[in-house]
C-alpha cells in the first residue's frame, strides 16, 4: 500500500465516503483543497546577502468556518505532505465539533540555520505575504513543527499593522501574555488523556493497575504521560528520537523531564530499549505521539497493547490497520485523540473575540466536556456501522461536514 499520506488520506475518504454515501458534489470538494497560494520571500540575511525563501498556505475546506492549523518551517516539506495535513484537519475540527475548516502551511527553511533577526523578518514578511488570504473570520494559522509562540507573535503584529487594529485572533498559539490560552500546552497530552479514560468505559475496561508506553517525549508525549500517571496509570516506557527507557515499576514523568533537561538524554533511568521494542512491549496502552508511519505491517502481528492511542498525526498504517482489526486491538484514531490541541485553539479564538480571559481549570474543564462528549459521539457511530473507530471517525466528520452550515 501507498505510505504517500496525500494518496492514503484521499483512500481513506472514497472508502468511508461510500459508508456515508456522501453526495458527490461534497465528495469532489474534499478531495482537492478550495485554494493553495504561494508566495516569494526575499530577505536580506546578516551576511548582506540577499537569500529568497518560498512559503505557502493550503486551505482545504471551509464548510464548517475559517481555515483552521498549523504553519510549519522545514527544508523539505513535501506539497504532498501539507495538502494531507490540510485535509486531516478539516476531519478535526469536524470531528472535535468546533466551527473551523482545515489548512496547513510552510515555508521552505531550516530554522536553525537563520540568526533571530533573519527568523523574525522572514516570519513578518511570510504574514504581509499572507495577510490578504488570511484573518479572524477567514484563516487562523498556527504554530506546527519549529514554529513557536514567538513567532505566531509576530505574525499576529505584522498582521495589526496591515488592517491597522490589534487582531490577536488571526493566530492561535500566542504566548500567554499576548492573548494565548492557558492550558494550550497542555492541552493536545491531557485532551488524548480524556479521550482514553472515556474510551475504555465504552470498551469496558477498567484503568486501575493499567500499563502505558509513550514513543516520544516532546510536548504530547510528556503531557499525556503527566496526566496518566496523575490518573493512576503505570507509566512503564517513554523515548525519545535516540532511544526508549522501560521501569516496569514505572517512571514519574516530572523526574524524566528533569533528568532529561539535565543531563540532555534519557540515559541511566531505567532499562534502556531501542523505539522499536518500546513499540512491542506487553503494556495496556501504547501512545505513539512522535512521527507518522511508525506502526507497520512488519510490527503489527508483534503489538501486544490491549489499546493503542494515537497522539501523532499518522503513525498507523493502512496494512497495520487491517492486521489490528484482525487482532481485536481497538486505535484510537488520530482524528480525534489529538483534537484537544486544536480545541483549545478553537478556545484561544473565542476568547480573543468575546475579549474573554479564562483559567486553566476553566479550559480544562471545557475541553474535557468536549472531549468525552465527541468520543461518545465517535463510538455511537461504530455501534452504527460496525467499522473501526478511525472509519467512525471520518463518519462523524462527514456528517457535520454534510449537515453544519457555514457559522
Ligand atoms: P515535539 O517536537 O515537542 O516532540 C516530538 C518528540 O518525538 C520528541 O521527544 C522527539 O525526540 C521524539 N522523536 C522524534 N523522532 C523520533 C523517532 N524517530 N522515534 C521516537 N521518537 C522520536 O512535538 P509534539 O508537539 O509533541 O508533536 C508530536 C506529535 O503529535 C506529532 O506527530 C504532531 O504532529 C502531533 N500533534 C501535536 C499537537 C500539538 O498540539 N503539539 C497537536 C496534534 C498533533
Amino acid at each position: 500500500m501507498n505510505n504517500n499520506p496525500w494518496v492514503r488520506s484521499q483512500a481513506q475518504l472514497q472508502k468511508v465516503a461510500k459508508l456515508a454515501s456522501l453526495p458527490p458534489l461534497l465528495l469532489a470538494r474534499l478531495m482537492n483543497p478550495d485554494r493553495i497560494v504561494t508566495v516569494s520571500l526575499p530577505i536580506k540575511m546578516d551576511s548582506g546577502q540577499v537569500k529568497t525563501f518560498s512559503g505557502f498556505r493550503v486551505q482545504h475546506n471551509d464548510i464548517l468556518g475559517p481555515y483552521k492549523g498549523g504553519i510549519r518551517y522545514h527544508p523539505n516539506v513535501s506539497m504532498d505532505e501539507v495538502k494531507a495535513l490540510a485535509f486531516w484537519m478539516t476531519l478535526k475540527c469536524a470531528v472535535v465539533d468546533i466551527p473551523f475548516g482545515g489548512g496547513k502551511g510552510g515555508i521552505t527553511v531550516n530554522p536553525r540555520e537563520l540568526s533571530q533577526k533573519e527568523l523574525k523578518e522572514l516570519s513578518k514578511l511570510f504574514a504581509n505575504r499572507i495577510a490578504p488570504i488570511i484573518g479572524p473570520t477567514r484563516d487562523v494559522p498556527a504554530p506546527d513543527v519549529n514554529t513557536t509562540p514567538e513567532i505566531m507573535n509576530w505574525m499576529m503584529e505584522e498582521y495589526s499593522k496591515i488592517v491597522g487594529k490589534p487582531s490577536p485572533a488571526v493566530i492561535t498559539g500566542k504566548p500567554v501574555a499576548k492573548g494565548g490560552s492557558l492550558g494550550r500546552t497542555e492541552a493536545t497530552g491531557f485532551g488524548g488523556g480524556y479521550v482514553l479514560e472515556h474510551a475504555l468505559k465504552k470498551l469496558n475496561l477498567h484503568k486501575k493497575g493499567m500499563t502505558v508506553a509513550v514513543q516520544g517525549f516532546g510536548n504530547v508525549g510528556y503531557h499525556a504521560a503527566l496526566y496518566l500517571a496523575k490518573q493512576g496509570f503505570t507509566v512503564v516506557a517513554l523515548s525519545d528520537s535516540k532511544q526508549g527507557i522501560y521501569d516496569a515499576d514505572g517512571l514519574d514523568p516530572k523526574e524524566v523531564l528533569e533528568h532529561k533537561q539535565q543531563n540532555g538524554s534519557l540515559q541511566g533511568l531505567g532499562k534502556m530499549i531501542t523505539n522499536e521494542e518500546l513499540l512491542e512491549l506487553p503494556v495496556d496502552i501504547l501512545i505513539p505521539a512522535a512521527l507518522e508511519n511508525v506502526i507497520t505491517k512488519e510490527n503489527a502481528a508483534k503489538i501486544k497493547a490491549k489499546v493503542i492511542l494515537e497522539l501523532a498525526n499518522g503513525p498507523t498504517t493502512d496494512d497495520a490497520d487491517i492486521i489490528l482489526y484482525k487482532k481485536g486491538i481497538p486505535v484510537i484514531p488520530d482524528i480525534l485523540a489529538n483534537s484537544g490541541g486544536v480545541c483549545t485553539s478553537y478556545f484561544e479564538w473565542y476568547q480573543n473575540m468575546k475579549k474573554l480571559r479564562w483559567t486553566k481549570q476553566e479550559v480544562f474543564d471545557r475541553l474535557k466536556k468536549q472531549m468525552d462528549r465527541v468520543t461518545d459521539e465517535t463510538f455511537a457511530m461504530q455501534k452504527k456501522y460496525q467499522t473501526t473507530l478511525r472509519d467512525s471517525a471520518y463518519l462523524l466528520a462527514l456528517k457535520r461536514l454534510q449537515t453544519k452550515k457555514r457559522q
